[in-house]
């Protein structure tokens, strides 16, 4: 059986040898995995409502495991008993009916059963649940799939040696409640394209509040949880080499000097020059067919994965003509019309990525320079959100397009 990315996910997440309670079971597909790999020895499989429970019952017997995998017609984890579950896993539900099911019952958390969660919003009431029943996230997985970010969870009691842990600051426990203290921790990538999309989402909500003279006290909430995502990407941020340490010109190691109005900046003292930091400039590209209804994406450097037309601005070039250039000499094609989209460093390469939209002139892919690319094919926008390569640059340029060109049609 072929399960998605999230459910391989929750399966993954789940201890070998525990026996699970699925709760909003649905179709039955993870309790059948577990049970029929031997990773889980037995399973119930529940359901509140009578169609998806018969969808399960139908699927386990199917597959011979109506023995190991007993069903049940209940709300939530009312009528199952601790004894015969060792790992409770929800999925696929909002985060407020998780929370109730949860408080609901108290004897789960003290019997120290694990939990497997995926809350499909308000992440943060189950990580504050969980803090308030002294359990800890053991280990966090955020994906991105079909365009939808999802979170799991995995969750086990806080042990007693740990009791006394230092409390972390107020602000930091609210961060860790919004974004997962183990993803933070961790510096998990795909968080970071979310929080990125989360930050300019807001940013937009806001300007255009206060285009519209909104008083400031409607768009406060807004702005604090600008201040959070800000803050949660500060943490998020891969450590780079900001600041330059020796001269470029000749090798002096630099000293911190002030200059007004930018702080302190890396000095020569020998050539008697401020240092700025330097940083490559590249350019990526949307490539829209003439209709303007299908998008490029390529395959490179023996990569198996999709991403977007892009190349180096060189040193003299405006980064307009860069488009043009890199389309012609990578797919063969002329550019007939191009839009400046959004901006991001990229500090992994060192590089300011600019990325643009650009229509060519036709479909006609025979021209592609082999040697720089491997594969390409013009993609529907819908397949292109689930092509693209996730939690990548290029996804998140191509996402907010999306968005945007998904904005621009509803409005018309
Ligand atoms: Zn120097």
């Amino acid at each position: 059986m072929q399960l998605s990315r999230r459910l391989d996910t929750l399966a993954k997440a789940v201890s070998p040898g525990h026996r699970i309670a699925d709760i909003g079971t649905d179709h039955g597909f993870v309790p059948i995995v577990l049970v029929e790999s031997g990773k889980c020895p037995g399973a119930i499989a529940a359901d509140v409502h009578e169609g998806p429970l018969q969808r399960a019952k139908d699927h386990i017997k199917e597959v011979g495991l109506s023995d190991r995998i007993a069903t049940k017609q209940t709300d939530g984890l009312d009528g199952i008993d601790p004894d015969d579950v060792d790992t409770v896993l929800i999925a696929g539900m909002g985060g407020s009916l998780m929370e109730r099911i949860l408080s609901d019952h108290p004897e789960f958390f003290a019997a120290g059963k694990e939990f497997v969660l995926s809350p499909q919003s308000e992440w943060f009431k189950i990580r504050k649940l969980l803090r308030r029943m002294s359990y800890r996230i053991i280990q966090e997985w955020f994906l991105f799939e079909d365009g939808k970010y999802y979170v799991v969870m995995k969750a086990g009691p806080i042990p007693d040696h740990d009791q006394i842990s230092p409390v972390s600051s107020q602000e930091r426990q609210d961060l860790e409640d919004l974004f997962g203290p183990y993803l933070l921790q961790v510096k998990d990538e795909t968080l970071r394209s979310y929080m990125l999309l989360q930050r300019d989402k807001k940013k937009e909500i806001l300007a255009r509040l206060e285009r519209e003279g909104v008083a400031w006290e409607k768009s406060a909430g807004l702005a604090q949880e600008l201040r959070m995502v800000e803050k949660a990407l500060a943490i998020l941020s891969p450590k780079g080499e900001d600041k330059m340490r020796y001269c470029m010109e000749c090798g002096t190691k630099l000293k911190e000097r002030l200059l007004e109005k930018e702080g302190m900046v890396p000095y020569c003292e020998k050539c008697k020059t401020f240092r700025f930091p330097v940083f490559s400039t590249a350019v990526s590209m949307e490539v829209l067919n003439p209709a303007r209804d299908k998008v490029l994406l390529i395959k490179q450097y023996g990569k198996d994965k999709y991403i977007l037309v892009a190349g180096y601005v060189s040193k003299g070039e405006n980064a307009e003509d860069t488009v043009v250039r890199e389309v012609m000499e990578e797919v063969g094609l002329r550019v007939t019309g191009l839009h400046f989209e959004k901006s991001e460093y990229f500090a992994p390469s060192n590089t300011l990525m600019l990325n643009f939209s650009c229509v060519v002139e036709s479909e006609d892919l025979s021209h592609i320079a082999r040697d720089e690319i491997d594969y390409c094919r013009w993609f529907s926008f819908e397949e292109a959100k689930t092509y693209i390569a996730p939690g990548s640059l290029a996804s998140r340029f191509l996402n907010r397009f999306l968005e945007k060109q998904e904005a621009i049609g509803e409005s018309l």
